[in-house]
């Protein structure tokens, strides 16, 4: 039996193959690879299979910076060397031997954020938040089908899956008078899909067609969001203090490549776009991926990104249409991903509409936005290259008391 063979679970198997960053007692950070309950160490596999000495050197590194550097043609030699070296009978035993069970490493982030961008591309979510948020305007912006509407956030806030959320402080409005400071009563998710960005394009542009060469993987992103705090600070440039306390990431990048099959079209366009983010005529970029919003063990929502307007090559080429270019470890992500259906809503904003409908929890208590101690975890899937499942790393995170 080949490694794969012997390793590999159901989400977790050889057409999946996610990147992470992982030390155990004796060794790490190191770049490593996903096979079912298992890690491996990328640069010790691509040695069995004989890959270039580049190729190995661009992934004997703590996470993915240096093949961020890389360019697309190495991303598909480095996983064809996985590949390799995963069904390859002769070094089966000699790399089941070196497989590092889960259990016994800690994980870290996947890469080194360099910018962040967070989008807002996702036209069930705008209308959702434009109804509660300004009452009696229409839910749309007059920009927002004309280019997806974005902001840059804060990359040294971006953490880990499992890294606690301590409750943010700040600015809160109050019903009569002014703001008052103190922690968040509104803390709030919101369930993104986050785009891992390498093969840098110092000062240019990268078109639509182009954004396959630029997108090393995806990563399930809970962007956590202070309403109250948002809600008094957001006018007139937009989200600061309410957003920048924390962005959870999942450890795992699912690669571009394992998703080829996961591709869908986007929804139809309601008005033209100017060229340089006209996708009539580029390849697919939706993706059919559903996320689980699991709140303290039970589902209370199911997000199809599918149903998400802007695309990520869209946004791609929209954050660098006017020169800024991208660096390796550039990250942005698509904003809150939510469907047409109530329990499809991806915020506690939404689902609860502004707090107004308390949801009822399976335990018997209500719950508008978060509590100190309520945990989050996402949880994707999606179909793999091959038809088998794909079953995203999850991103997950408990929120403590303010400090
Ligand atoms: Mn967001």
């Amino acid at each position: 039996m080949t490694a794969a063979e012997r390793l590999a679970t159901t989400g977790f198997d050889i057409d999946h193959l996610p990147y992470g960053s992982f030390s155990t007692s004796d060794s790490g950070p190191k770049l490593g690879v996903r096979l079912g309950d298992h890690v491996l160490g990328v640069a010790t596999l691509l040695g069995h299979a004989g890959a270039a000495p580049e190729d190995v050197a661009a992934t004997d590194d703590a996470n993915l910076d240096t093949l961020l550097t890389r360019d697309r043609a190495a991303w598909d030699r480095v996983r064809a060397g996985i590949i390799r070296a995963s069904t390859d009978p002769s070094v089966a035993e000699t790399v089941v031997a070196e497989a590092v069970p889960l259990a016994e490493t800690v994980l870290h982030l996947p890469f080194t954020v360099a910018d962040y961008v967070d989008f807002y591309g996702n036209e069930f979510h705008a209308s959702n938040v434009g109804r509660i948020f300004r009452p009696g305007q229409p839910p749309l912006t007059p920009n927002w089908k004309h280019l997806p509407i974005g902001y840059h956030g804060r990359a040294g806030t971006i953490v880990a899956s499992g890294t606690e959320i301590p409750r943010p402080e700040g600015l809160r409005p109050e019903p009569e008078g002014p703001p008052t400071f103190g922690p968040s009563r509104r803390l709030d998710i919101e369930v993104e899909m986050g785009f891992v960005l390498g093969s840098p394009v110092p000062q240019g542009k990268v078109a639509l067609a182009d954004a396959d060469d630029h997108v090393f993987g995806l990563a399930l992103t809970n962007d956590w969001s202070a309403r109250d705090i948002q809600a008094f600070e957001y006018v007139p440039l937009g989200p600061f203090l309410a957003k920048s306390f924390a962005t959870s990431v999942s450890a795992w990048v699912t690669p571009l490549a394992a998703l080829a099959r996961a591709r869908t079209t986007p929804p139809r366009r309601d008005v033209p776009l100017a060229p340089y983010l006209d996708d009539s005529t580029t390849p697919a970029w939706a993706f059919d991926i559903d996320i689980d919003v699991v709140l303290n063990g039970e589902v209370v929502s199911t997000a199809p990104y599918s149903a998400t307007y802007w695309t990520a090559a869209q946004m791609l080429a929209h954050m660098t249409v006017n020169g800024a270019g991208l660096r390796a470890g550039d990250f942005f992500a698509s904003g809150t991903i939510s469907g047409p259906e109530p329990k499809q809503r991806g915020s506690f904003l939404e689902i609860t509409w502004g707090g107004t409908e308390p949801l009822s929890l399976a335990d018997g208590t209500e719950i508008a936005f978060l509590r100190d101690n309520d945990e989050v975890t996402l949880r994707a899937r999606a179909t793999g290259p091959n038809g088998t499942p794909l079953v995203f790393g999850e991103t997950t995170g408990r929120i403590t008391t303010a400090r």
